[in-house]
Formats: structure tokens, sequence, C-alpha cells
């Protein structure tokens, strides 16, 4: 990966084995577990995660599009793949790479047996995925009966598993809608089961479900954000490792005087005599604007240095007044401290979006600490 600038995103390969082990600590032996590796595995490097998952011994993968599996694949993954929303555009290629479609709707359904009998399969694995609450993705309770009516007419697929998403299970006020969700899905998946002459097996927990709801594990558990350091409350943050650390250097050092203002449409204006640092890092490589006048900050040397006026594009400025640091010093943007979490938070936003959003002009660097 070409190095745009001294701007790095270290990916401990330690801490996503901490968190694994976290994590499963919570199974059943016999649970399975998938790694949702979508989005470049959370912002991350999807394709070491996915292998240092594998030598762990990961039973499936999640993406949430064909070619991310198709990039994962490419790297030698051999252990199946999930592909949550694929896009009849790329059934032939999601064939052709051994993907596994998640099917919502009849309209998917029918799509792609039509490609899979084009493409002369015979019991080509999917995965129903069922709508319990979230109305995103899904068939309702109602569909089963047609969804077996149509299995029975084709060879072409086989289903593999039944599944469904909580909507909040991270929220001890949303437990009885959560624990309505699980009885639904049940009674789903035994129709299902009931109608098909082989075994398939259920999931419907994500990480909060892993931590919070042990009787929605089922057969297998779909783990992401926790597998890259958030459980989603401060109490399992702590039981976590952030896995990504986004570093980047001091590029130039200015003497501010009073009154003068720093970057553009002059929204910071000094009051007395400060010093600020310019980093290689603005909105394009992921750190919004509303980052920016104060809301956001870095650590430098320790102490916390406030991002001043607005987040350029590849560049931002902030305060290091006080701060004892000189030009081509090590900046942390989020790690330890602070944490995406704590950054996030700031714009009221959350992890999952501040470590998806580092683009793709930011190294990844893969270490052991
Ligand atoms: C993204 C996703 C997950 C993972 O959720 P986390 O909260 O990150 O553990 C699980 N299941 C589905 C369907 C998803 O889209």
């Amino acid at each position: 990966m070409a190095q745009f600038h001294e701007t790095v995103l270290e990916i401990d390969l330690n801490a996503l084995t901490h968190n694994y082990n976290y994590l499963t600590s919570k199974l059943q032996k016999e649970t399975k577990t998938l790694a949702v590796v979508k989005a470049f595995g959370y912002g991350s490097e999807s394709v070491a995660v996915a292998k240092e998952l594998e030598n762990l011994g990961i039973d499936y993968f999640a993406v949430a599009y064909v070619k991310e599996g198709v990039l994962l694949r490419n790297a030698g993954i051999r252990t199946p793949i999930l592909v949550l929303h694929p896009q009849p555009i790329n059934f032939e290629e999601l064939i052709d790479r051994c993907l596994e479609p998640s099917i919502y709707s009849h309209r998917i359904l029918k799509h792609f047996i039509a490609i899979a009998e084009e493409k002369k399969q015979k019991d080509y694995p999917i995965h129903l995925k069922f709508n319990t609450g979230l109305n995103r993705l899904g068939f309702l309770k109602t569909d089963a009966e047609p969804i077996l009516a149509t299995l029975k007419e084709t060879q072409a697929i086989k289903v593999r598993s039944v599944f469904s998403h909580l909507v909040a299970s991270e929220d001890p006020n949303e437990e009885e809608f959560t624990l309505q969700q699980i009885s639904t899905f049940k009674r789903i998946a035994e129709l299902i089961k009931a109608g098909l002459p082989y075994a398939v097996f259920m999931h419907q927990s994500n990480t909060s479900g892993v931590i919070n709801y042990p009787q929605a594990h089922f057969d297998m558990v779909r783990v992401g954000i926790g597998l890259y350091g958030f459980g989603n409350s401060e109490k399992e943050n702590k039981n976590l490792k952030p896995v990504a650390t986004l570093k980047s250097v001091i590029s130039q050092i200015h003497s501010i005087q009073p009154g003068e203002t720093v970057g553009y449409n002059r929204a910071y204006k000094s009051k007395e005599h400060e010093k600020t640092a310019t980093i290689p890092i603005g909105h394009a490589d992921g750190i919004s604007r509303a980052y920016g006048n104060g809301i956001g900050w870095v650590t430098i040397a320790g102490k916390k240095a406030p991002i001043v006026g607005n987040v350029c594009m590849d560049m931002l400025m902030v305060n290091i007044t006080g701060i004892d640091c000189k030009e081509g010093d090590k900046v942390v943007v989020f790690g330890e401290n602070p944490t995406a979490q704590q950054l996030a938070e700031a714009v009221n936003s959350i992890p999952y979006e501040l470590l998806t959003a580092i683009s793709q002009r930011v190294k990844r660097v893969v270490c052991r600490k």
C-alpha cells in the first residue's frame, strides 16, 4: 500500500486475539463464531484481521458486499463467507468465488435461484434473513411458507442457516423488545426447520447480543465491533482492547500573535500568544469537519491538544500552547488516549462510524503490541 503521508493506522493483532478470546469465553463450547469483517474490517485491514482469525479457528466470516468477500478470497481466505447484502449485479461473481448470500426477499430468492440454475449449481448454500423488528432487510414470518414452497421447486440451492439481527441489544431499556425479537426468531426458525428435510443452523446475536443475551447465542454468533475493541458500554470497553491506533506527526509549529486567525474562514481567533501544530490528516482521511473548532482533540506528549479552526481536507491544526513538543514529534489521534469511543462521542457519533471513516489514503500498519 502506498504511503501518502506519515499518518498511519496501526492494527494490533494481539489486541484482536485478546478480544476474540474474551468474546468466545462468553459462549458455550459448541457455539460457532462468525467474525464480521465488512467495510475493510471496520476500517482496519480486513485481510490481516481475517488471516489472524482464521489461525485462531474462526468458523465463518461476514462481509456486506460481494467485492469485500472477493478481496478476502484473493488473499487466500478459505473459511466460509456470508455476504450480508449481496447485490444482484454481483450474483455470478458471488458463486464463482464461493461466497454465500444472505437472501432477504422473494425477489432476491427468485433472482438468485435463476442465476444458480443457469450456472448449473446443486445445493448452493444460502442463508435466509428474517426481519424481527429492525425493518432493514429480511423476510417476515408469514413468508416462511412461500419460501419453503419455492425451495421445493429447485435443486440449485440449499439453506445453510436462518438468521435475524437484533435492534438494540446494547440498550437495557429495550430489553423487552429484544426478548420479543428473540422469541419471534425462534418461532420462525422452527417453521423453517420443520419444513426442510435437512438440518440448518440459526444465529441472531451481534457483539452486544453475545454480552447481554446468552439465550440468543443459538448455533452461532456474529461479532463485529467487539473484535475491534469496543463493547457498546463503558464496562465492556474495559474488557476489550482497541485494535486500531491512528498516529501522525507534527509537520510544522506556528507561534500565533494575539488577534491572529488560524485556518480557513478565519474560524479560530487567538486571544493571546499561542502555539499551534499542523498535522497531516484531514477530512479526506476521515476526520470530519465536525471535529473542528475545539470539539475534537489529539494527544501530544500525553497532553490534550484541541483542534483549532476548521478541519482542512488534508490537514488540521491543534493548539499546543504549554505542551513540550517539536516538529516531527508523534501525535495520537485515537487509540488508547483518546479512544475512538471518546473522540466519536464528542460529535455524538459511535466508534463504528469513526473507525470505518478512516479513508484508504491512510496506510495500515499491522503489528503485535
Ligand atoms: C454489522 C453486523 C453485525 C455485527 O454487529 P456488531 O455490533 O459490530 O457486533 C452482525 N450482524 C449483522 C447482520 C450486521 O450487519
